[in-house]
């Protein structure tokens, strides 16, 4: 086979050198500094989150690296190496959907920031990027765009970038995810990319916003988490999404309570429910919950193959209860799960973008082969490979 299966991580310094360049090409002179933020996948606990329940996710070693100049003026001028898209514009103008393409996620940044009062009005940016994050593929290249430029404006600006400033430049990132990019999504991604740590997944309880870090260590149970990008056809879902969480909202209603997380007997409330997609859907999000619970669990007590059957069973009750995989997203983990996997499950919202494999060393090799070999003979698109280890959360590579 042609495709090259593997998506190389890059090392952290080599993508910050390439985004220096480009900004000294871009702009002229040198950046005021440099800062990464990494991509993440989510372990466990999908579609979750906008019921209060709880997420596993972790940071990648794959990340976005951002050469930031300050300027005393009110532009914001930015260029990427992913797209020849510019952007040069003044921040006062900016608003939701202004601008419209990737520079929302970066101009949204300071509007957020412009909005709180951290940042007063006077003051712009160049910026340059340069990423390993595959973009579109549901390992959040926009939360790690904006937490790395969110990262620069606060060091610049000599802002505290402590975990309580973090939190802070979070609620600006999801701001400008929200509100300027206009893409409804919670606060998973920006959160884990800021307050992240090596070797740990973070769980995040969505309902009190409280985070803990989880010890994962694939290394010791000689295993390794692998993300397969299917690289499926972008489909459209928005109306999926929204008809999910309509769903969720209309069985509260009858139940009476304010969010799903508030239940605690899962099966009188589930007898209680009148339409059988009602049924479905909450059970969904009920299982769901728990599982992520005991994931987390058993990665406290180091029992890290013990997991893969509750990622597993994470799959089955996206594809069949709530209904949010894919024909990529099945092959990939049907074929996982032949060729040696310990679990495996679609991970993100569904319909395409990613799956996750937790596969013994030995039988690394082997699955690579088989998700590929039975995509092919589907005739779907040749999925690629990501190695997931976890990594660190947003940070400085240089400052002059
Ligand atoms: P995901 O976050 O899962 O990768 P999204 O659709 O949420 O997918 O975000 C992808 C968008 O983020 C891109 O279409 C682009 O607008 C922006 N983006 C992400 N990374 C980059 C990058 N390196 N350069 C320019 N734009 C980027
Ligand atoms: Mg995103």
């Amino acid at each position: 086979m042609t495709t090259q299966p593997w998506v190389a991580p890059i090392g952290v310094h080599t993508l910050a050198d390439r985004a220096e360049v480009l900004f000294h090409s871009t702009f002229g002179g040198a950046a005021d500094g440099v800062w990464a933020a990494p991509g993440r996948v989510n372990l466990i606990g999908e579609h979750v989150d906008y019921a209060g329940g709880l997420v596993l996710p972790f940071a990648l070693s794959y990340v976005t690296t951002v050469a930031v100049r300050a300027r005393d003026d009110d532009q914001l001028h930015c260029v990427s190496t992913h797209t020849d898209e510019q952007w040069r514009g003044n921040l006062s103008e900016v608003a939701p959907g202004h601008p419209d393409g990737w520079a929302a996620y970066v101009a949204g940044v300071v509007w957020a920031m412009r909005n709180s009062g951290t940042i007063s009005a006077g003051m712009g940016f160049d910026l340059a990027v340069h990423s390993s994050v595959p973009v579109g593929s549901g390992l959040s290249s926009s939360a790690a765009l904006e937490c790395a430029f969110a990262l620069a404006v606060a060091d610049l600006l000599g802002h505290p970038t402590d975990s309580d400033g973090r939190l802070r430049l979070i609620d600006a990132c999801i701001r400008a995810e929200n509100e300027i990019a206009g893409s409804p999504t919670g606060g998973m991604d920006q959160t884990v990319a800021m307050l992240a740590q090596p070797g740990h997944a973070l769980l995040l309880d969505c309902r009190s916003a409280d985070t803990r870090p989880v010890p994962v260590d694939f290394e010791s149970a000689n295993g390794r988490l692998l993300i397969i990008d299917t690289n499926a056809p972008h489909r459209l879902v928005d109306g999926q999404y929204g008809e999910r969480r309509a769903a969720l909202e209309v069985a509260c209603a009858e139940l009476g309570v304010e969010t799903l997380r508030d239940i605690d007997d899962a099966d009188a409330v589930l007898g209680s429910l009148t339409a059988p997609e009602s049924v479905k859907r909450v059970r969904h999000v009920l299982t769901e919950i728990k599982r992520v619970g005991e994931v987390a669990e058993l990665l406290t007590l180091g029992r890290v193959a013990d997991i893969g059957t509750l990622l597993t069973s994470s799959h089955l009750s996206l594809r069949d209860d709530y209904e949010v995989s894919s024909v990529e997203l099945d092959n990939a983990v049907d074929a996982a799960l032949e060729a040696g996997a310990w679990g495996a499950r679609m991970t993100g919202g569904g319909f395409g973008g990613s799956a996750l494999a937790l596969v013994p060393d030995d039988r690394v090799e082997a699955v690579v082969e088989h998700v590929m070999h039975t995509a092919a003979q589907a005739s779907l698109p040749i999925p690629q490979f990501l190695a997931a280890e976890p990594s660190r959360s947003a940070h400085r590579l240089s400052l002059r």
